[in-house]
């Protein structure tokens, strides 16, 4: 998962792309990047780190130009560290551009192989070098009958060719020296949005960043389109139009991923997690008697707040985050994980003692938030604790850019229900329907990604 930023025609276009990052900081922890220009050359800073202290007041004045690219980073395991970290600039037969990227490409290896035994050097470890590389070689491709603007065509017919030969996940941003280029594929894995003031433009993953940048959110772009920018305005091209790709919005950006005050994918966050506890909220009526529902922060309040007012059964905040713990604490090892949760949550004894609780939580993945709430929760007093999961069992991996662990480490794959309720220490465990999860987010249900959950993965290498 990654965050992805753009301005174009702004003044400091470097600090905005800062702001724009703060906004997106939950898409990405591990490094921080700003590249802009000022219409001859380019200046980029990339760092590990949150933005806060990867990126310093020094290098925004160093950041010339009215017009940036940005990103925040979230690696998978095994690929920590700085050196992946974007954008990524890159000098090519077609020119200099600066290129972002969300969302993980599923042929990228094969693409590899071939693009090194053709001689290609890779400077990176990451899939979203590719696109540099493929723009590098490409002779060009227009789809037939498609009438390019005279100022894209130096430079679409390469970007085009590029996509085609890509598959998967993919939200990128190419910043020119005189333009700025959006992309989202033709499945429409991740979010891409477009905001405006006056004659500045902006791009972003969520629409949250348009907000601290007093940008107005026009709207998304479609899956499979491509958009650009520069000082004749904004030009859309749909170069994939007669693709099979099924729509595939990742519905796991609703659940988890986007943060709730968010307008992705045509509805708002908020909305949709809202919905997701008020399904579950019917889901288990009569299930269970409980006392007060409680929601885990800060992932379960929104679904809380909706089974609450489904259920009639009072919301308390049982436990209460520390919002200071310091990002060394999230390690990858079981022990510094546990530690991590005590940390983080505390439990509120009033609300508590000789209650039966139901913990609200957006998802279960390893199983290890759970079962240290629980056993926080009953030494504080509580009498019973349901576990109340709003979405289905983690069961399968994800191909397209969610850091989910492997088969092995999905506690729903090695257990049973009962074992899981088990393995917890719950009372009382359970998990939203994959039908109950489709009825809260609108539209038809092959138009999202729930591969995750189902197994229904909707390109063929990811399966
Ligand atoms: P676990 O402790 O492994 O069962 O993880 C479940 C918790 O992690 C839930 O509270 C989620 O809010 C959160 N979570 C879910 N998916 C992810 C993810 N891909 N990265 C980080 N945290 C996640």
């Amino acid at each position: 998962m990654c965050g992805i930023f753009g301005a174009f025609n702004v003044d400091r276009a470097a600090l905005h792309a800062y702001w724009g990052l703060y906004a997106l900081q939950h898409r990405g922890q591990e490094s921080a990047g700003i590249c802009t220009t000022d219409g001859k050359e380019f200046f980029v800073v990339k760092k590990q780190g949150l933005v806060l202290e990867a990126i310093k007041r020094e290098d925004l004045e160093r950041l010339k130009g009215r017009a940036a690219v940005a990103h925040v980073r979230y690696s998978t395991a095994g690929d920590a560290g700085g050196a992946n970290a974007q954008p990524i600039l890159a000098e090519t037969s077609k020119g200099t551009f600066a290129l972002v990227h969300n969302g993980n490409l599923v042929n990228y290896k094969v693409l590899r192989k071939e693009l090194t035994e053709e001689g290609v050097k890779f400077s990176y470890t990451s899939d979203s070098e590719v696109f540099v590389h493929l723009i590098d070689r490409s002779e060009g491709w227009v789809p037939e009958g498609m009438q390019l603007h005279p100022r894209d065509k130096d430079f679409l017919p390469y970007l085009f060719d590029a996509l085609r030969t890509v598959e998967g996940a993919y939200s990128i941003l190419l910043l020119l020296k005189d333009r700025l280029i959006a992309a989202r594929d033709p499945h429409g894995f991740r979010p891409l949005q477009i905001g405006r003031s006056g004659e500045s433009w902006f791009f972003a993953s969520e629409s949250v960043a348009f907000d601290i940048v007093g940008a107005e959110f026009k709207r998304e772009l479609k899956p499979g389109e491509v958009v650009v920018v520069d000082g004749e305005g904004l030009r859309s091209y749909f170069p994939f139009r007669n693709s099979s790709a099924r729509r595939a919005a990742c519905i796991f950006e609703y659940i988890y991923f986007a943060r709730p005050d968010s307008y992705i994918f045509g509805d708002w966050v908020y909305e949709v997690r809202k919905r997701l506890g008020r399904e579950l909220a019917r889901e288990v009526a009569g299930r269970f008697e409980v006392d007060a529902v409680v929601p885990v922060p800060d992932s379960g309040i929104v679904p809380a707040i909706g089974f609450s007012q489904e259920s009639g059964v009072p919301l308390e905040l049982g436990l209460i985050r520390n919002h200071y713990v310091g990002r060394s604490f999230i390690e990858p090892t079981q022990e510094l994980r546990d530690l991590k949760v005590l940390m983080k949550l505390s439990p509120v004894k009033p609300v508590l003692r000789g209650k039966r609780i139901a913990i609200i939580d957006d998802s279960l993945v390893r199983g290890t938030t759970s079962r240290r709430i629980v056993k926080m929760l009953k030494r504080a007093g509580a009498e019973k604790v349901f576990v109340l999961i709003a979405s289905p069992p983690v069961r399968y991996p994800c191909f397209y850019g969610i850091d989910i662990p492997t088969k092995e480490e999905l506690i729903a794959n090695r257990l049973d229900l009962e074992g899981i309720r088990d393995h917890i220490g719950a009372d009382g465990l359970y998990y939203l329907s994959v039908e109950g999860m489709l009825r809260a987010v609108k539209g038809k249900r092959e138009e999202y990604c729930t591969a995750c959950f189902t197994g229904d993965y909707p390109t063929p290498a990811g399966g």
